[in-house]
């Protein structure tokens, strides 16, 4: 017997509310992991018990069996119900029996002309969409589909009544992504790739989840195919199992590897952005994030994946690429409204007070005053850097800001490593030359 939490159902009576008032095309605004899926099962079951037509719209081939599947176990009277790609409704629209509802999944993608032209074929249905995210790339809202935001529990308030699983955060950098240039708003994936195609980042990449997430099942964001299946390679010459999967992998093997996960025979599944929405993959425990992104809702969706609520549980999110200074953290409180507020966008990220541990890279929010003391490793902030982190936080999101940083002088690979390692750790200058001495590392005095 499926039951809504109590804070779904409300969500749920918002929406009836909101259509009682005359708005037409609500949107549900809700954290990952809150259970959009059973909510809109819910929405699409109430609708169909009464014999009208619901038209569902999901923007991958991989969701419509996924949702169908959801659906029927939620006894969505199916007879009544269509779920289709929303490319393929729009190309079949005179096929399409005039719905009552129609129901948006990632709302946020349907500013496309696509959708567009579906919603304009049934100015007189119903609508509902739902998305953790209300945002675009730009900074827009989404008033041009939606006339309101319905917004739910937040994700400290999921975390907090475990719903999903608390999370540590680190962020070490791995590679140098200075200067990497964008593209309609995105970064340029050969650009990306160019900096995490090379033996030292795979390298360092693996060293990371043997520190901070040893055996854990963990998902793997790359920047492209080809960086995926690089870097699946190499975590398997580690020894470490794992494989990369995309919309191309042939469903049987698809199938095949995610059950392999499901069991533990692999640890790792590298993907580029196949998992990141909607996609249902089993339960794990860690996402180790290669790909820097200028999206939000990219970010929220990849980092969050991990956080799926399982008693103590606990997950870990791996940040190579500086997500976090442009976005904060994951459950950080976000106001929406439908304009959306790309002029503030700064003014966004100059909130974002997010600390990373030189020490152990966990990355979390300081308090409001005070010393600021890692909540990991005790590792105690320098007073004066408060002031700092105020001032320079709006900067934050340069990917320029970032230094790579070394834990163990064994770490250290060239003469200005050693130099930069003394530096932090206030040893003699003499240091690093006798330690580039001892391990043949060549003197660049340049
Ligand atoms: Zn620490």
């Amino acid at each position: 017997m499926n039951k809504l939490r109590p804070y779904q159902s409300d969500l749920v009576e918002q929406l009836r509310a909101a259509w009682r008032e005359g708005f037409k095309a609500p949107c549900i605004v809700l954290p990952c992991g809150g259970g959009k899926s059973c909510i809109l099962a819910e929405i699409a079951r109430r609708t169909t018990a009464n014999g009208k037509r619901v038209l569902f719209l999901v923007h991958r081939r991989e969701l419509v069996e996924q949702i169908i599947k959801t659906f029927v176990s939620w006894g969505v009277d199916m007879r009544f119900c269509e779920v289709m790609m929303v490319q393929t409704a729009a190309r079949r629209l005179s096929e399409i029996l005039p719905p009552k509802l129609i129901m948006t999944d990632e709302n946020h993608h349907s500013p496309a002309a696509s959708y567009k032209k579906i919603y304009e074929k049934f100015p007189q249905t119903l609508r509902v969409g739902v998305t953790a995210t209300p945002t675009r790339l730009n900074g827009s809202g989404l008033a041009d589909v939606n006339d309101k935001l319905i917004i739910g529990v937040s994700a400290k308030w999921l975390i907090e009544n475990n719903c999903l699983a608390p999370y540590d955060y680190y962020a070490p950098d791995v590679a140098d992504l200075t200067g990497l240039k964008t593209k309609r708003g995105e970064y340029v994936t050969s650009d990306i790739e160019k900096a995490m195609i090379k033996k030292a980042v795979f390298g360092d990449v693996i060293a990371y989840y043997k520190r901070l997430a040893a055996g854990r099942k963990s998902i793997c964001y790359c920047a492209s195919v080809k960086h995926s299946m690089a870097m699946a390679e190499e975590f398997s010459a580690a020894g470490i199992a794992a494989k990369h999967i995309d919309g191309e992998t042939p469903a049987e093997e698809r199938a095949r590897i995610i059950s392999r996960f499901r069991a533990g025979e692999i640890r790792i599944l590298c993907n580029v952005d196949l998992i990141s929405e909607g996609f249902d993959v089993p339960d794990c425990e860690c996402a180790i994030l290669l790909r820097p992104t200028q999206s939000l809702t990219l970010y929220i969706q990849q980092s969050m994946r991990c956080m799926r609520y399982r008693e103590g549980k606990r997950a870990v999110i791996i940040d190579h690429v500086g997500n976090y200074a442009r976005f904060g953290l994951p459950d950080d409180d976000r106001e929406w409204s439908l304009e959306g507020k790309p002029k503030k966008r700064r003014e966004q990220q100059e909130n974002i007070k997010a600390k990373m541990c030189p020490e152990c890279f966990l990355t979390f929010s300081p308090p409001e005053t005070g010393e600021i003391t890692c909540p990991h490793c005790g590792y105690i902030f320098p007073q004066k850097e408060r002031k700092e982190i105020e001032q320079t936080s709006g900067e934050l999101h340069k990917i320029e800001g970032f230094k790579i940083r070394y834990d163990r002088p064994e770490d250290c690979k060239t003469y200005k490593d050693l130099l930069e390692y003394a530096k932090r750790h206030n040893y003699k200058a003499g240091w690093a030359y006798h330690m580039a001495v001892e391990r043949g590392i060549f003197i660049d005095r340049a």
